[in-house]
């Protein structure tokens, strides 16, 4: 049953009463010295206020002009409780003095004193006790995300503080009163109730629920709203889809799903939903796929409205993300991490519920194939690089704070907790989560906080695991050997980087006897565990390490596998033997990328699993277009695109063969292939049962002008005469530069990414980086890579928090060239006190480059 957490509060009151009369009386003894005044949201400077600052309360008015180019005027009310009032209190703001028009304390007017990004309130104007500070200002466009008829907040995780003054941390939880007023016509959502609206187009809404200020949330403009009720629960969704194809066929999904999902964490957590009410908004081209503030979730459009073409592989996307979001609530908006450091535990746990509402039954092998294909791949992408970070990271300035996200936390830390299910068992981890959850809510935690409520819980040494798992980056390399005699299996682990630790874990050993296989699960606590052979069955043909996938590491691949794919009957196997056989090749360990080519190649005509498919043709396309020298490409291609379109046409269904048909564009290289490409974009009639949308056709438009496809008239104008979504079109005008034939306009749209204005919408600029960097294109690209790093500090600085790590990502993703690795290199030695963070990402980004170099040359 679902617990409704407003019971405990009178509990939560008392403690709070407990140590706010404590606090009164401070001495010098206890009350820590003011910390200095300096840029971002220093440890210090939060720590300080925590101790010293509570209930505060955000009353804030905003007005948006019709015109972007005008700014929005804030008037904004800060109530808060002072256990001291002998030092200066900051509120950060990052802006410009010239946007703070007026300041009243406790109302009495007050001069301003802005520096290092904050206002400076001063000792003598503030009261032991309550206190109110008003604030008139033209608030920060920065993080506002102005368009000419829509703009949205996106606050994570120090981005509140562009906007109006707060306290910019997630253990100063907060109720956010809100006004908006905003040019006619226009729609209007935030983290409460609607409360009212007056004449003069001014919205009002309640007081929010308690929420950190990187939660907080609103959005405006010439929106749809759509309201249904699910499960009883009244749901708005905002929307500016004009596709009415993609809106019939979306809709009831979106809403069902988050009925769904809402009725799983209720049950697995044992609490109700914990906030005033449940909306979504999709905006086009969200930075991200989805960003949980509480009350109002925000998604990127295109990953909530799918077409009948969307592939099995985009509606479980859908599903999963939906799922995350919505995990969020529970976890990381009611139960908050006390700083950003610990920001990987909101999204391992959103990951982790994510995966467990697959209504395909949790247990089942399709969540199981989900969960491998998802993971590994991005983990290790990240883990076996000299960049890789460990899942907890120290942070000292949440300016900083961007730069922790990342594959890690997405990917790794939901393997770990797997393992740490597995270490514990389900039941006792489940009520474990529930304590922690019960214990916090409302308020915050740390990780260690909650290993300590689940230590209590199993037997298990989890300071040991935690060790490993979470403090530390990098992964453990497995061997085997048979020993017949000894009717044995022994299985071995080292440490990659040659440490001597070792990563307990479970996962499945497969001995492939001529009568049978059979599997047998494995718990791997030491560096050498020996595994009894089944008595009577005789030696086994070979076997397969980690069959079932679970195992994090490197696995050797036994060679009548990597012969005999086909062979593999179960997609999990498969899937765990295609991602082995990946990450040997990379290391130099098993086959060079030519021969696993050739062996991805044959497999094509079997593989008929769409997640499979989606795994085994995303490795062949890297290897074919980073691992492969130009002249091999060309005298492969033929035949690499001749396997593809036959693998297409075997697929019994659209979805697998749109994978297929997918892999054909990406790696289309010979004028027939373009041909055909550009014969089925001009005619808009997909091959066979494939089905390609509005978006399909300009990818494919993309993809022909980035090889410079001698069509009689250049395709991209007539795709974009095509789009009739002004967002769809926007986008397009943006990269056409980016694919131009000419190189003077290729330079020109590069250096205009110098300017910040330029780049502010990220998912374009990614893109259109990929195609400024294709391979075809590195050869007059490759010039722009100095520049393109030692932009990167800036883009930390201006851009939003997974920017950094996808701007080098578009740029370095697909080199292969001894100049590129060398311009990175140097850069690296040039600048030898980089910001660690941003150095690590750029040696995960140059990772592939710096292996491409080894192994193409
Ligand atoms: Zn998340």
């Amino acid at each position: 049953m679902p617990v409704n957490y407003r019971k405990y509060g009178a509990l939560g009151g008392l403690l709070l009463a407990a140590a706010c009369q404590r606090a009164t009386y401070p001495t010098a003894a206890n009350t820590p010295a003011a910390p200095p005044v300096v840029p971002g949201v220093a440890r210090e400077l939060a720590e300080f206020r925590k101790q010293t600052l509570s209930r505060v309360a955000y009353d804030l008015r905003l007005t948006v002009p019709a015109s972007k180019a005008d700014p929005v005027r804030a008037e904004e009310t800060i109530s808060f409780r002072l256990r001291d009032n002998r030092h200066p209190v900051q509120l950060d703001f990052k802006g410009q003095a010239r946007q703070l028009h007026g300041l009243l304390i406790n109302g009495q007017p007050a001069a301003i004193d802005y520096r290092q990004e904050h206002l400076v309130l001063p000792a003598s104007a503030l009261r032991l006790g309550d206190n109110a500070v008003k604030i008139s200002l033209d608030a920060g466009d920065l993080s506002l995300n102005r368009n000419a008829d829509y703009l949205y907040t996106l606050l994570v995780p120090d981005r509140a503080r562009t906007v109006v003054p707060v306290f910019d941390q997630p253990n100063l939880k907060a109720t956010f009163a809100l006004a908006l007023t905003v040019p006619p016509g226009w729609k209007t959502v935030a983290n409460s109730r609607w409360a009212g609206t007056d004449s003069s187009q001014t919205v009002q809404y309640v007081p929010s629920d308690s929420i950190s200020t990187y939660l907080f949330s609103f959005a405006a403009g010439k929106f749809r709203r759509v309201t249904q009720q699910v499960q009883g629960r009244p749901m708005n969704l905002l929307h500016r889809e004009t596709d009415s194809a993609k809106i019939r066929l979306s809709m009831p999904a979106i809403f069902r799903l988050h009925g769904e999902a809402l009725a799983f964490l209720e049950n697995y957590t044992g609490i109700s939903y914990p906030f005033q009410k449940f909306d979504f908004t999709a905006i086009p081209d969200f930075q991200y796929g989805g960003m949980e503030h509480v009350g109002n979730i925000d998604y990127k459009a295109a990953s909530l409205f799918l077409d009948e073409g969307a592939t099995k592989d985009q509606l479980l996307a859908r599903q999963n993300l939906i799922g995350h979001e919505t995990a969020h609530m529970w976890f990381g908006d009611l139960v908050t991490m006390q700083w950003f450091n610990d920001v990987w535990m909101k999204e391992v746990f959103a990951n982790f519920m994510a995966d467990k509402m697959n209504p395909e039954a949790s247990a089942g092998p399709a969540q199981l194939l989900k969960f491998v294909t998802d993971h590994y791949p991005a983990a290790y992408a990240v883990d076996r690089t000299a960049g890789a970070n460990p899942i907890r990271q120290p942070l000292d300035n949440l300016q900083d704070a961007g730069s922790l996200y990342g594959n890690i936390i997405y990917h790794k830390a939901p393997i770990m907790m797997r393992q740490l299910e597995l270490l514990m068992g389900e039941k006792p981890f489940r009520a474990g989560i529930q304590e922690y959850l019960k214990r916090y809510a409302h308020g915050n935690a740390t990780w260690p906080d909650l290993i300590a409520i689940l230590d209590a819980h199993t037997p298990a040494d989890l300071a040991a695991w935690n060790q490993v798992w979470v403090n530390q980056p990098g992964r453990p390399v497995f061997d085997y050997e048979l020993q017949p005699a000894a009717s044995q299996l022994v299985i071995r682990q080292r440490a990659e980087d040659n440490s001597d630790r070792i990563w307990p874990q479970q996962f499945d050993v497969t001995l492939v006897y001529p009568s049978g296989p059979v599997t047998l699960p494995v718990n791997v606590s030491q560096r050498e565990v020996a595994v009894p052979l089944a008595p009577g069955k005789g030696t086994p043909s070979y076997v397969l390490l980690n069959s079932q996938g679970l195992g994090y590491g490197v696995f050797p691949v036994a060679p009548p596998a990597a012969d005999h794919l086909a062979s593999l009957t179960d997609p999990v196997a498969r899937a765990s033997t295609y991602i082995a056989l990946y990450e040997n090749m990379l290391g130099g360990r098993g086959l060079a990328p030519r021969q696993l080519l050739d062996r991805y190649l044959l497999q094509t005509t079997h593989e008929t699993n769409d997640l499979n498919i989606k795994l085994l043709t995303g490795q062949l396309s890297a290897i074919f277009w980073q691992f492969l020298k130009p002249a091999e490409r060309d005298a492969l291609a033929p035949t690499l695109e001749k396997a593809l379109w036959q693998a297409m046409l075997a697929q019994p269904k659209p979805g697998e063969q749109k994978l297929y048909f997918k892999a054909y564009q990406s790696v289309a290289l010979s004028l027939e292939a373009q041909k055909r490409l550009h014969g089925i974009w001009r005619s808009q009639r997909a091959p066979a049962l494939v089905k390609l949308t509005e978006d399909d056709y300009t990818a494919l438009a993309l993809a022909l002008a980035v090889r410079d496809y001698p069509a009689p008239r250049p395709v991209l104008p007539q795709q974009l005469a095509r789009i009739t979504n002004v967002d769809r079109r926007q986008r397009l005008e943006f990269l056409i530069p980016a694919l131009s034939p000419e190189v003077a306009e290729r330079d020109q749209f590069f250096a205009s990414l110098k300017d910040e204005k330029n780049r502010e919408k990220e998912a374009w600029v990614q893109a259109a980086l990929g195609y400024l960097h294709h391979p075809l294109r590195q050869a007059t690209s490759e010039k722009y890579l100095p520049a393109s790093l030692d932009l990167l500090q800036e883009i930390q600085q201006t851009g939003d928090i997974f920017f950094p790590a996808g701007w080098l990502q578009a740029t370095l993703g697909t080199y292969q060239s001894a100049t590129a690795a060398r311009t990175v290199r140097e850069f690296l030695a040039a600048h030898p006190t980089y910001n660690p963070q941003l150095r690590n990402k750029l040696l995960q980004a140059a990772d592939d480059l710096f292996r491409a170099e080894k192994l193409t040359h």
